[in-house]
């Protein structure tokens, strides 16, 4: 379960999210929706620990992700905790992002090895197994770059599964991807979706794979929740103007 308190994050003066306060119960699917700028990506890098927040809180299964404030100061979050924190989170990006120089296999055991320290042959079993699962079997030995952005994709979500993760964080997995292949990754996400239950954060333009796998929609908008519905409330009936005015530029 993640929670945010009252979280607050500025890049210099350019204040991202203020007076944040949502969860995310074990085992729910909630999507962020809203125009760009408006802080969705900032919400799953913080919940990465890629960025810290600046006030509040971030609560991972009730343990705090920033330390307590010590004579009014934060406390900086250690690399050691927030390796801890990683190890349990999956997170694939709009860029990919795998080992360029290493094979696919190697890109889908390097974290389980180094990470969990988990037996080399095991991590290759299992990395047969995820690969079997994307579609994938015949391209371990293959290089990323060798591959399709489609298929590139599918490695990284193969890679964030490797690591048996309690919550996936999905950052606009589709939008460097032609038209024609979208659909590939958003399958294989579904699935994902349909026979786990794993925690899921997705932040997507696609409004139909945001009707499909998750139970929650949060709008943003300048920082702040505009609205927040089931999907099938969200996209048919929202009750903001903001709402209806962004699905109706998107949809
Ligand atoms: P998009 O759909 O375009 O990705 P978003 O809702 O995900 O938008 P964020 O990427 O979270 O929005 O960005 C929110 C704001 O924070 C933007 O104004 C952006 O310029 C700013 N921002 C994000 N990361 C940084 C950074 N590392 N340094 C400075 N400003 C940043």
């Amino acid at each position: 379960a993640i929670r945010f308190d009252n979280v607050e994050k500025r890049f210099g003066d350019n204040v991202v999210l203020q007076d944040l306060n949502f969860s995310v119960a074990k085992g729910d699917r909630v999507t962020l929706i809203g125009p760009s700028g408006s802080g969705k990506t900032t919400i799953l890098r913080l919940v990465m620990t890629l960025e810290e927040a600046n006030g509040g809180y971030i609560y991972i299964d009730g343990e705090p992700l920033t330390h307590a404030e010590r004579d009014g100061k934060r406390v900086e979050l250690k690399e050691k905790h927030k390796n801890e924190v990683r190890k349990r989170i999956g997170m694939v990006f709009q860029q990919f992002n795998l080992f360029p120089n290493m094979t696919v296999l190697e890109n889908l055991i390097e974290a389980p090895v180094h990470v969990l320290k988990m037996p080399k042959r095991d991590a290759i079993e299992k990395a047969k197994e995820l690969l079997e699962k994307v579609g994938l079997a015949d391209k371990a030995d293959a290089h990323p770059l060798e591959l399709s952005g489609g298929q590139q994709q599918r490695v990284a979500v193969a890679r964030a599964l490797a690591m048996d993760p309690e919550i996936l964080l999905l950052d606009e997995v589709t939008s460097a991807l032609d038209p024609e292949i979208v659909g590939e990754v958003l399958n294989i996400l579904r699935d994902v979706a349909r026979t786990t239950d794993i925690t899921m954060l997705i932040v997507t333009h696609e409004m139909q794979f945001a009707r499909d796998v998750s139970n929650r929609v949060l709008m943003f908008d300048g920082g702040r929740i505009v609205e927040e519905a089931d999907p099938e409330t969200m996209f048919t009936q929202p009750t903001e103007q903001r709402t209806r005015d962004f699905l109706s530029a998107v949809l």
